[in-house]
């Protein structure tokens, strides 16, 4: 994939636009039919002030990307829209079904039919953020897809999604892949209020705040990589008990579903050189009824990667 490849190629060919709808931010990007991406733009997410306000910051992303990509929501070769949002989603209507506490008046919302409305109309295809970021890894590399893999998103929370038989499973809920809330690690609280899951130890906010109860001293999960990294035996062991569990995640999932890659995206992924070595051992202690290793690889879109995956999705569902 070339980011930001010729603007001209948004004249001719088919283009899609995907948006990553977070707590943080908006960000959009335009894609042509080889997932080449035109053009990309980001706001700040107005997540606290409610539905209507993202689904107009949504709906502008598309028209700012749009422009820059050389196109229009009337252009004759734009297809339609994807998007990846936070929250449970329920991908035949496009609504949220369950949000956190970070989005006030989100749960409920049809973002489908609502965005669909703000652009000229056009097709909307929605579907949760993490299952986007796991359609971009398999789907936008230029790799043969896999049939069946495991996306762990490590943010504020922690998210996951999964490839079987080569579809996004969705559950009967849906809500499937929530592997933040499995497990029974230990006895630290979980934001679910129940105890010992993988994101109670995995999560950017419980590693900040298993750092705290071990050095007493406040930092955020970024700080205490950075402590890591400079040899904070507290912030080494906070970090190692992250990839622990996140290994040991990782290879229930294999062995339950035949998962052959596992791809750790969200920020503290980025901590990759921190959480690789735990992870692995933690993957080795486990092995497979049938002997095969499953491979494990951080994210490689970055943060585009939900954008990217839902204007494949709307390549998928939009054309
Ligand atoms: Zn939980």
């Amino acid at each position: 994939m070339n980011e930001l490849a010729s603007e001209s190629s948004a004249q001719t060919e088919q283009i899609w636009a995907g948006v990553d709808i977070g707590g943080s931010k908006i960000l959009a990007v335009c894609v042509d039919e080889n997932t080449n991406v035109l053009a990309r733009a980001q706001s700040p997410s107005p997540a606290a002030h409610g539905a209507t306000a993202i689904l107009d910051a949504a709906a502008e992303a598309v028209r700012v990307v749009l422009a820059r990509a050389g196109g229009t929501c009337r252009g004759s070769n734009f297809q339609g829209i994807g998007v990846g949002a936070a929250g449970v989603i329920d991908p035949e209507a496009g609504t949220v079904l369950a949000a956190s506490g970070s989005f006030p008046g989100w749960t409920g919302t049809k973002i489908t039919p609502e965005l669909a409305a703000r652009c000229d109309g056009l097709p909307v295809a929605t579907d949760n953020d993490v299952n986007m970021l796991l359609l971009g890894e398999i789907f936008a590399g230029g790799d043969t897809p896999v049939r069946h893999a495991l996306a762990v998103a490590l943010g504020t929370g922690v998210g996951g999604a999964l490839l079987v038989d080569g579809a996004l499973l969705h559950g009967g809920g849906p809500g499937a892949g929530e592997i933040g809330h499995i497990g029974r690690f230990g006895d630290a609280p979980c934001t679910c209020g129940q105890i010992g899951h993988l994101e109670s130890y995995a999560s950017g906010r419980s590693i900040a705040r298993r750092y705290t109860e071990g050095s007493g001293e406040q930092a955020d999960a970024a700080e205490v990589a950075v402590r890591a990294g400079a040899g904070d035996p507290v912030a080494v062991r906070v970090f190692a008990e992250a990839g622990t569990h996140v290994g040991a995640a990782i290879a229930d999932a294999c062995g339950l579903l035949g998962i052959e890659l596992a791809v750790l995206g969200g920020g503290v992924a980025g901590a990759w050189p921190l959480l690789e070595p735990a992870m692995k051992r933690s993957l080795a202690e486990r092995p497979l009824l049938t002997g095969r290793s499953v491979e494990v690889r951080p994210a490689r879109l970055g943060e585009l990667g939900i954008a990217v995956g839902a204007a494949l999705h709307a390549r998928s569902k939009c054309s």
